[in-house]
């Protein structure tokens, strides 16, 4: 990937449990030293634990920065991670997503659960009511995503989504194509069009 001015920084969506496969937390860690080496910054949640801990760690290891947003009532639960180079500690849910969003380029969804389907509907539904162009791209690495994808082929199907609108997630295998794909969005080489509703 060439160095790119657009992409200074990723807002990653991942899970905060350590309960999944350990092989998702090799995938954060993976992702956070291609960051580094293309000199992306980390923005996330915050926590020090599960994927979310994995990916903050490897660009802090790669001497990389990372941004964290969290609310101070999940200081606790998710063990705010206080070694990021940024902590930013806010007083509401909402106020954390929409400064992850404000802070970032592009976004990246790695394996997770409710709370990162919820982060990843969110960012989708904002783009497609338009209020931003960034990309949006999931890494779905062992099939962990297929059935998220179904289900939104299953809402165009049913005349709820416009296809267009069901392509604003780009689904991918791998961090290199994650970068590549957020690049070609950003450069224009790819056009995403987003449908009216
Ligand atoms: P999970 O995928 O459930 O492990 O959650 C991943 C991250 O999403 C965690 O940092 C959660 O705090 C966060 N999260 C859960 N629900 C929400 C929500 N409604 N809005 C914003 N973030 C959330």
């Amino acid at each position: 990937m060439t160095q790119n001015s657009l992409l200074n920084s990723i807002c990653v969506y991942c899970g905060s449990s350590d309960n999944g496969p350990a092989v998702h937390r090799d995938l954060a860690r993976e992702l956070g030293r291609h960051m580094v080496a293309n000199g992306i910054q980390l923005v996330y949640g915050g926590g020090r634990v599960g994927v979310m801990g994995a990916i903050a760690d490897a660009v802090l290891d790669g001497d990389g920065t990372v941004t964290g947003v969290i609310p101070d009532f999940l200081m606790r639960r998710e063990h705010g991670h206080h070694e990021v180079t940024n902590l930013e500690v806010v007083a509401s849910m909402h106020e954390r997503k929409a400064r992850m969003a404000e802070l970032s380029d592009a976004f990246i969804v790695l394996p997770g659960g409710l709370g990162t389907l919820e982060e990843l509907f969110e960012i989708m539904t904002w783009r497609q009511l338009g209020l931003h162009d960034k990309p949006i791209i999931v890494i779905n690495p062992d099939g962990h995503w297929d059935r998220l994808r179904e289900l939104v082929d299953d809402l165009v199907a049913a005349g709820y989504a416009r296809p267009e609108n069901a392509r604003l997630a780009h689904f991918v295998s791998n961090p290199a194509a994650a970068l590549a794909a957020i690049e070609a969005q950003l450069t224009g080489e790819t056009h995403i069009e987003t449908g009216r509703l």
